[in-house]
């Protein structure tokens, strides 16, 4: 027997796998991990492939060293999907394999966690006899007595019964009247273990409505939908009948959700109703967790996955369902190598495997929508509140009369009339600022310098100190710090003036107005330890703390009953930022973080502040208008060229040396041009094409140059995309290429 071996190599060049020789007594199959000679090194491998015969020379071929499980750590179905994204990607399927795996199941060996556990060996019936022919301790009939369901139990359990048991056990086991034996045991990363399983409420028209859709397509064939429900619409329900069943037809299923900590509360839902059928795929457990919530999912222990991106590789067998939650998220499309779309891969896999897979939003992103509207996806609105709740009323506050009228404060009139009013009846506010820090620039008012960080070239932010932090400056792209000038690097003056506010600062002027207040702030720096996200949410939840300020984190599905206020301090933060996206990013920040009000029998109120009252955004998200945003934006990105229409692909080339780097990236646009030259077709694809700076020009020192390329989507187009990932691949000394299609952050 032959194997053919994909070898784990970091970097690598080589997209083949490699033939070794299956040693006579060695059981493999498709998808496991061997380790096997390479070179002068022993390295870890996937199996691809085997075959009884090989036309290579005998004496070139090594054979395999071990397996590392007796069993495929990747499914065959997951090496096929592997096999498809490397294509699309154009890269080698040893990188994209490499998802398939915990990282931490790469890295080290983990141990395998075990127990000692005790069972009857003897018919219970038989028990008293044998008491009676023994004559043994009383430590011992206890213990009988509780094996004596024939059930195993683990000693730790017995020894809240029997003091020490172990040697009691130890000699019935010699005695043959039970067997005491080792047992795997999962690390399980929760500390509410004993959940009460709760009932299923009874469904709202809209909800059974939606099921219903979805049961009658998807038996028509049907493998793709869109749930566009506003917020509060009861969404999570009708994911949690699909699961149900799912798991009735023994369908295993993916739940995938933005970011765990953020949405503490979906977990909780679905482990309130599966129990230890649910696993939780997150990036904070340790690495024995981690692995265990894999392995119960690769043995099929549990049937329902609940994780970020990543799990969307998670080894389920017989899948029947995968739903996106929060579908228009950036999180979904990893820019890490290689690149990545977990609701393409969604696609792919019930396409190989079968099944459904369900995309859900209040605000779906404009790419889904378009899709929905194209037949790709089947559409299914939910367009009430449960318990027909009325959706928050909006009212939007030109900050341009507020200054005219001698406001300079960060709230506008309205918005502290309503928060006293409110606050007074008990009920709880949410403040939304996407900025961190307290101010955002410092500058000198006599020369106009601005502070900047010495390693990027980008303004430093001013941080309030506080979480173990001094009063400092900060760079919130390498995370620099440095002490407050006392006067201008520049020009020596001490007038320095601090423009722009952050989170901290609504924190700062919220207690001028409101001292008695009790208020959270979740945001980056308040959130770095390991519980900080669940114990700010639960100080909010159990009424500890009146008011919630925060960054995008707090507009992911939070679900609190008794809030009624929603703030937007500033909305045109993201929708002046130098993106194509910005519109979108907007719309969907305030739609969802106003969803947050009026979520149970209370009304709720949101108020938008904004420089920029009469655009379009502002605008369609204050009705809650998805569709009329949706069809405007849509018009816009055909009109200039933007994806959905079109792609972006991006060499960025990072090096300490600027010369150099402009050298090469120079070269590299040279080349792009010959191989255009050479190929009419693809050419005819491309939109534009240009060499620059990137936006932010040096990050941590290295400085950085782009070539942007904007292409239609079509097949004519990938051999060139496929030129130019090969061309990221040459390696320069002391500088490093990424190539990227259509990323998230083009700064
Ligand atoms: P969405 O995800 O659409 O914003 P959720 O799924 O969070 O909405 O549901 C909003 C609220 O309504 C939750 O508190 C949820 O428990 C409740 N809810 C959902 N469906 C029902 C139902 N059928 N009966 C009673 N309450 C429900
Ligand atoms: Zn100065
Ligand atoms: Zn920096």
């Amino acid at each position: 027997m032959f194997a053919e071996v994909v070898v784990d190599i970091v970097h690598s060049k080589l997209s083949r796998s490699f033939t070794y020789a299956v040693p006579e007594d060695m059981h493999l199959a498709i998808g496991m991990r061997v380790s096997v000679p390479f070179n002068r090194n022993q390295l870890y491998g996937i199996v691809v492939g085997l075959s009884e015969s090989c036309d290579l020379e005998a004496s070139k071929i090594k054979s395999i060293h071990r397996v590392l499980e007796d069993y495929p750590a990747i499914l065959p179905q997951l090496i096929v999907l592997a096999r498809q994204m490397a294509d699309e990607a154009h890269c080698p399927i040893a990188e994209t394999l490499r998802l398939m795996l915990p990282p931490e199941m790469r890295r080290a060996k983990i141990q395998i966690k075990q127990e000692n556990v005790a069972k009857l060996q003897i018919a219970p019936e038989d028990i008293a006899a044998w008491l009676a022919k023994y004559g043994v301790s009383r430590k011992k009939g206890i213990l009988l007595n509780l094996l004596s369901d024939a059930e195993e139990h683990a000693v730790s359990e017995l020894s809240d019964y029997v003091n020490s048991p172990l040697e009691s056990l130890k000699q019935m086991d010699r005695d043959g009247v039970i067997t005491l034996y080792k047992r795997e045991v999962f690390r399980l990363p929760y500390e509410d273990a004993d959940l009460e399983i709760v009932p299923d409420p009874p469904l709202m028209e809209q909800q059974k409505q939606a099921l219903q859709i979805i049961e009658e397509d998807s038996k028509a064939g049907s493998k793709a939908f869109l749930i566009h429900g506003v917020t509060g619409s009861g969404k999570t329900e009708v994911y949690i009948r699909l699961v149900k069943k799912a798991l009735k037809e023994g369908k295993g299923v993916i739940i995938l959700v933005p970011e765990i900590s953020l949405t503490p509360q979906m977990v909780r839902w679905f482990r309130e109703r599966f129990a230890g059928n649910a696993a939780v795929l997150h990036s904070r457990l340790n690495a024995g967790e981690k692995y265990d919530e894999w392995r119960r999912i690769r043995l099929s222990q549990a049937r329902v996955v609940i994780g970020a991106r990543s799990a969307i590789f998670a080894p389920v067998e017989n899948l029947g369902l995968i739903v996106v939650d929060e579908e228009h998220e950036t999180t979904y499309q990893s820019d890490r190598h290689p690149q990545y779309d977990a609701r393409h891969i969604a696609k792919l896999r019930v396409k190989n495997e079968g099944g459904i897979y369900v995309l859900s939003s209040a605000t779906p992103s404009i790419k889904s929508f378009a899709m929905a509207l194209h037949g790709n996806l089947t559409l299914i609105e939910m367009p009430k509140r449960v318990m027909d709740r009325p959706l928050p009323s909006v009212s939007v506050v030109d900050m341009r009369k507020e200054l005219q009228s001698g406001n300079r404060s960060m709230f506008s009139s309205l918005l502290l009339a309503k928060m006293r009013m409110h606050l007074e009846n008990k009920n709880q506010v949410i403040l939304f600022l996407n900025r961190r820090g307290h101010s955002t620039f410092i500058s000198c008012r006599n020369c106009g310098y601005v502070m900047q960080c010495d390693n990027c070239d980008i303004s430093m932010t001013y941080h309030m100190a506080g979480y173990g932090e001094k009063e400092s400056l900060k760079c919130h792209v390498c995370g620099n710090t440095k002490a407050i000038p006392l006067a201008c690097p520049s020009c020596s003056s001490r007038y320095i003036r601090y423009f722009g506010g952050g989170t901290q600062k609504v924190q700062e002027e919220l207690l001028k107005f409101f001292p008695d207040v009790k208020i959270v702030r979740m945001d980056l720096d308040t959130t770095s330890s390991k519980n900080a996200h669940a114990e700010i949410l639960e100080s909010f939840r159990n009424g500890n703390a009146q008011v919630l300020i925060g960054t995008q984190m707090i507009t992911k599905g939070l679900d609190f009953p008794n809030v009624t206020l929603v703030g937007v301090i500033a909305a045109d933060i993201t929708l002046n930022l130098p993106d194509y996206r910005a519109p979108e990013r907007t719309f969907q920040l305030i739609t969802q973080v106003a969803g947050r009000a009026g979520r149970a029998s209370q009304a709720g109120e949101v108020i938008i502040q904004t420089y920029k009252p009469e655009h379009n955004v502002i605008v369609d998200a204050s009705k809650q208008d998805f569709r009329a945003f949706f069809t405007k934006e849509l018009e816009r990105r055909k009109k200039s060229f933007y994806p959905p229409y079109t792609q972006i692909v991006r060499l960025l080339l990072e090096g300490k040396d600027k010369q150099s780097v402009y050298n090469i990236c120079s070269a590299m646009r040279a080349q792009i041009r010959e191989h255009l030259a050479k190929y009419p077709t693809e050419k005819k694809r491309l939109i534009n094409f240009h060499m620059d700076e990137a936006p932010v020009k040096r990050i941590n020192n290295k400085h950085r140059y782009q070539i942007l390329l904007k292409m239609f989507v079509h097949s004519d187009a990938e051999p060139f995309k496929a030129f130019l990932e090969q061309l990221s691949r040459t390696g320069y000394e002391d500088i490093h290429i990424l190539y990227e299609v259509d990323p998230n952050n083009m700064m």
